[in-house]
């Protein structure tokens, strides 16, 4: 999709691009000046494995001062992102066949990864009334005794949907009588949030010494072309991520490891305040908007992220203008492009019926470019 958007984009088509998953804002200033100062330090060595010992300090310092949680360094992994953190949360835990639950729609790379990691994926689906959240009944389903992990995401991508305490509470109660599962917390969102406030597995008892937390600094700090991530685990999950590193892609970027470090040690909430500031009136204006001009769509208001996952069921099986069927989303997003809306598909997300949006676009574009999006599905036979 973005390579058919340069394309139209080079030939003078106004496009609204709605695909991005990364911030558009700048990496915040402490963390620029930090990454200059670790250039002009002028040395480039290997770091270690696991990560720079003052950054797994400060990132299991953030969980404890932030959630509670008392985590030590030694449970820290510092990664090339996120996703590799993820990966090798998966190496660390998965057998050959174990079974991984998967609520869907789920962040495009999870399937992918789990089958890369030999395990077989338990897709789970939800629906719009909890929005998209993964309930206890649908948890106690999905259980045998080969399932190894179950992986969540709050805030969600694509969703925006965060999980609350009590809804946490009552899948750690079911978890308890699994004790062989673990729990894989993507939590690369946790910062960007604009009601109530992130809840992590880990901060439930049964779930401590059983949940990994993967998270990283490609969202919130904006940074994501300098690939940085980190999983917190229980110090035997953190020793395999590290060997499992050591052998793949060893340490990460240690100019971006220094600017992260910076990060951690400002004032977190005014440094981003802005931000999240800006991306809060981009959602409530999308989400008036339409509501407004699309009810059938039933959106709602998502937590945090910045993203909207859209059901365009009442727009599918129709034709377009041309007379081509638009029978799923693929098909849909295709037409949407082709009037000048470029939006992502829900197939890779687990759904061939939704698309997903993202806001990290200026407010002035998005009130551009909403009216093409409604024009051109109002225009469907
Ligand atoms: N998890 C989720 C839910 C994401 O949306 C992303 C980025 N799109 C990642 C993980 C990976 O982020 P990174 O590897 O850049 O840290």
């Amino acid at each position: 999709m973005a390579q058919r958007v340069r394309e139209l984009r080079a030939a003078g088509k106004p496009v609204l691009s709605l695909l991005l998953g990364e911030p558009d804002f700048p990496v915040p200033s402490p963390l620029q000046e930090a990454a200059i100062a670790a250039i002009r330090e002028g040395h480039a060595p290997y770091p270690p494995v696991a990560g720079l010992l003052p950054l797994r300090e400060a990132i299991a310092d953030y969980y404890h001062r932030t959630y509670g949680l008392p985590y030590a360094a030694p449970q820290v992994v510092v990664s090339n992102g996120s996703k590799q953190a993820i990966f090798n949360a998966l190496l660390s835990v998965v057998e050959p066949g174990d079974e991984v639950i998967l609520p869907s729609p789920y962040w495009v790379s999870y399937l992918p990864l789990v089958q890369l990691a030999e395990g077989k994926p338990m897709v789970v689906p939800t629906g719009p009334e909890t929005h998209y959240k993964l309930t206890p009944e649908a948890l106690v389903e999905v259980l045998s005794p080969r399932t190894r992990a179950v992986i969540l995401c709050s805030p969600s991508n694509p969703t925006g949907s965060a999980y609350s305490r009590s809804e946490l509470a009552a899948i750690a109660e079911v978890l308890q009588s699994h004790p062989q599962v673990w729990v894989i917390s993507d939590e690369i969102y946790e910062l960007i949030r604009y009601s109530g406030s992130h809840v992590s597995p880990a901060q439930f008892p049964q779930l401590f010494d059983r949940t990994i937390i993967c998270n990283g600094f490609s969202k919130a700090f904006a940074m994501p072309g300098w690939r940085l991530g980190y999983l917190i685990a229980p110090r035997q999950i953190a020793d395999a991520a590290t060997k499992v590193q050591g052998q793949t892609t060893a340490g990460a970027n240690i100019i971006a490891q220094k600017a992260a470090i910076a990060g951690l040690r400002s004032d977190i909430q005014t440094l981003l305040a802005p931000m999240i500031r800006d991306f809060q009136e981009r959602r409530d204006y999308i989400y008036n908007y339409i509501r407004q001009h699309l009810p059938e769509v039933k959106p709602y208001l998502p937590e945090g992220a910045f993203y909207f996952f859209l059901d365009m069921s009442d727009f599918l099986n129709r034709k377009s203008p041309a007379g081509q069927p638009l029978r799923n989303a693929d098909e849909l997003a295709d037409y949407l492009l082709d009037n000048g809306i470029a939006v992502v598909p829900g197939t890779g997300f687990g759904s061939d019926k939704h698309i997903r949006i993202s806001y990290a676009v200026a407010l002035s574009e998005i009130q551009a470019g909403l009216p093409r999006l409604v024009e051109a599905l109002r225009a469907l036979d």
